[in-house]
């Protein structure tokens, strides 16, 4: 895994609807790699990144979005032990927006792995999922599934993004990747605030995925990175894409679909700074705000990520 890009990813200044800076430094990468190793990159008004490498029917297809929460600055990343933080010009932490520069790095990082593969990155998730509800339906055309990398810490798997489902339960895309994820330890199922996967959802017809990809205390300034759960993400994502493979694995919208949830399914909940406690719910439940988190870091969660008007 290349640490260094992992930090360069980090320390560019980016936040909603101000993300110029992360799309000149993603273009100036992969046009310095070149065609062979990471395809053909170009972005569209919104700010989204789309990267398409190969050439297949249907592609695989990794996400992340590009903006943060975090003030646009300069910050210093600095390694310690395991973890990456951020420092500001008076030496004081801050947030590294590793939610969801991490992801980035994740997409980054598979799309040197595979032949053909495609990558989406969205710009100004955090205040409505505007760049993915925008992004063009034609580059979609041959998209045959997408995992994006946004959830916190280690070992999430989003079962619904803002209650819209992500798969069919009983279809051949889960039965296929659960396997994987039970290998790779992503065998937490939540009900997720929204992501970009939430908007694909209402606009596509394909299966998509949403996992963890190391980063932790996100929207604060006190947020780090795990490089090992990074590198976790990037592997899970190698062998989740070598099971699925270049095909199509529909979910068409509003598709009936009753069988029941394969796993249990919990809200999610975050008790302290950074511990995650999944809570059992009931299968069939509807996805409603955590009675328990009130007041609690999962509640601010939910608030920052979802949009208010
Ligand atoms: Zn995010």
């Amino acid at each position: 895994m290349n640490l260094d890009l992992l930090k360069q990813i980090l320390a560019v200044p980016t936040c909603s609807r101000q993300e110029q800076r992360m799309v000149e430094f993603l273009v100036e990468h992969v046009r310095q790699r070149g065609v062979d190793r990471c395809g053909e990159i170009i972005s569209d008004e919104w700010n989204n990144v789309f990267i398409r490498k190969g050439r297949v029917e249907h592609f695989p297809c990794v996400a992340a979005h590009i903006d943060t929460v975090q003030p646009l600055r300069c910050v210093e990343i600095i390694q310690k032990d395991g973890s990456l933080i951020g420092m500001d010009k008076q030496g004081q932490r801050t947030g590294i927006g590793g939610d969801d520069k991490a992801g980035v790095f994740v997409c980054l990082e598979l799309l040197e792995r595979f032949e053909n593969i495609a990558v989406a990155l969205f710009a100004s998730e955090e205040i409505g999922c505007i760049g993915a509800k925008h992004a063009p339906a034609t580059w979609f055309e041959d998209v045959g599934y997408i995992i994006e990398f946004d959830c916190p810490g280690r070992g999430l798997v989003s079962y619904t993004s803002s209650g819209e489902r992500l798969f069919a339960n009983d279809g051949e895309f889960i039965q296929t990747a659960a396997p994987v994820l039970q290998v790779h330890g992503l065998t937490r199922w939540q009900r997720h605030p929204f992501t970009d996967v939430m908007a694909l959802r209402q606009r596509f017809d394909f299966s998509c995925l949403n996992l963890s990809c190391g980063y932790h205390n996100w929207h604060r300034s006190d947020e780090y990175v795990v490089v090992e759960e990074v590198e976790a993400a990037v592997n899970a994502g190698e062998a989740l894409i070598s099971a699925l493979g270049s095909r199509s694995y529909p979910f068409a919208p509003g598709a009936s679909d009753l069988a029941a949830p394969l796993y249990e399914v919990t809200g999610l909940q975050v008790n302290g700074i950074s511990e995650l406690q999944p809570e059992i719910s009931q299968p069939n439940q509807e996805p409603v705000p955590n009675p328990q988190s009130q007041g609690s870091h999962a509640n601010r969660y939910a608030q920052t990520n979802h949009p208010t008007t």
